[in-house]
């Protein structure tokens, strides 16, 4: 018995989808050895960090209560100022999401009558209530903020005109997302970033560059506190969790400004001096531990993905052959049903939960309808093989994740199964 006959007689699977698979497979051992690449340097850049701050067994036992003098906290944030090259660190369990960590960063730093800037298009939709361009209670522009965006170019380059004039002396921090979000676009590259933010700086100094890291950690060698960062926010269940941090957020970079959003979590004048760390340090330390290895078989899925709806004639971003500065897949099915199909497959192949048929519903935080597939060890974990969209026209498909390129590339093939099993392909 081989792993295609296998499939064949426990999934139904159909025999073209197994040789267009293999196929796509064949094709892509060149990324596949620089996914590994990346994963090895990025394993010694962790490693060495773990060296560095001396991380030792008395690190992984835990506090309660107020957690003060929380050792394992402590070095865990340390090291993770180190692998993303910040002056400091705040990363807890007390961060919820990336979300939370995000309006962390902003609202610590930002003050009544500061501006904040979209250097770069629209933001996640989630801090869109955040910032309250969706109206919320208790956004930063009820809280006296000003907000300004500049858009990308049609090309999806950035409109270097439009940020100058839209900087002024109020303007305070620039938030530049990394990852695509649930639109149409380009992740930007380190590189990208970096010239934007000596752009910015250019017009002047003094702003803020934070940049939205969430799916972005550990795709390429450097990250964005390398080229000019001041902050640096992103999810533990997602990348630098490695899978195994059960919740989690961090911001790292210059020590000011992370302290600044230290008060904001706790209190002012209290910081990171308290924060329990309840037993979920090791799995963070752990799961940072991971990372590298996990991100780099989640690329190779993503660009399997890429590649084999490539050949069936689907619009995806990136290419199978483009760089990539992201995690996440988006594949365009122009249609509902695909969609739902496509999403209802990967929850089929998931460990957990996949006997679950999933349907889209309201998300607290999204203004559409979503769709989501996470069969996940870890509630909504999305570094693990994970699906979502929001149910919107043109109704795209955002694929990430995977604990182990055998999975992410075992869910791919038993979501194209699924749509060639229904006749949709
Ligand atoms: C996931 C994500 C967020 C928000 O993270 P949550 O943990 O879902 O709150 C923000 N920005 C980007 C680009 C993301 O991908």
């Amino acid at each position: 018995m081989d792993f295609n006959k296998y499939l064949i007689e426990n999934y139904s699977v159909d025999e073209d989808v197994i040789s267009l698979c293999s196929e796509a497979e064949e094709e892509l051992s060149d990324c596949f050895i620089k996914a590994d690449e990346t994963a090895q340097f990025n394993t010694l850049k962790v490693l060495h960090a773990m060296q560095k701050n001396k991380l030792s067994d008395i690190h992984l036992t835990h506090t309660t209560g107020y957690g003060y003098n929380d050792l394992g906290r402590d070095v865990l944030e340390k090291v993770f100022a180190n692998v993303f090259n910040g002056e400091s660190g705040l990363v807890r369990p007390q961060l919820i999401s990336g979300t939370h960590a995000l309006t962390v960063a902003l609202s610590g730093n930002l003050r009544y009558g500061d501006e904040l800037l979209s250097p770069a298009g629209r933001l996640y939709d989630t801090l869109e209530g955040v910032i309250g361009i969706r109206k919320t209670k208790n956004s930063l522009i009820e809280n006296g903020i000003l907000y300004k965006q500049a858009d990308l170019l049609e090309n999806g380059g950035f409109d270097f005109n439009a940020i100058e004039k839209s900087i002024t002396t109020k303007t305070k921090i620039a938030a530049i997302q990394r990852s695509r979000g649930y639109q149409w676009r380009r992740s930007f590259t380190i590189a990208e970033i970096k010239e934007l933010i000596s752009f910015i700086k250019s017009v002047n100094p003094s702003i803020i560059c934070m940049i939205d890291n969430c799916y972005g950690e550990f795709v390429d060698i450097i990250e964005p506190c390398d080229v000019g960062a001041d902050l640096c926010v992103g999810s533990l269940i997602k990348n630098p969790g490695g899978g195994l941090a059960e919740t989690g957020g961090y911001i790292v970079g210059r020590e000011e400004y992370v302290e600044n959003a230290a008060d904001r979590l706790t209190a002012p004048g209290v910081g990171k001096e308290i924060g329990p760390g309840l037993g979920i340090v090791p799995s963070m330390l752990q799961g940072l531990f991971l990372a590298p290895t996990v991100v780099s078989g989640c690329i190779k899925g993503a660009v399997f993905a890429a590649k084999v709806f490539e050949k069936l004639n689907f619009d995806v971003l990136p290419r199978s052959t483009d760089i990539r500065s992201d995690i996440v897949q988006s594949i365009k099915f122009n249609n509902p049903d695909i969609l739902n199909e496509f999403c209802a497959g990967i929850q089929n192949a998931a460990p957990v939960d996949s006997f679950v048929r999933t349907v889209p519903s309201y998300m607290p935080g999204y203004d559409h309808e979503v769709i989501m597939a996470a069969g996940t060890f870890v509630q909504g974990s999305s570094i693990e093989l994970s699906a979502d969209a929001p149910m919107r026209e043109p109704y795209i498909a955002y694929l990430q994740g995977g604990l182990s390129w055998h999975h992410a590339k075992i869910g791919v093939i038993l979501g194209v199964a699924k749509l060639k099993r229904k006749g949709l392909i």
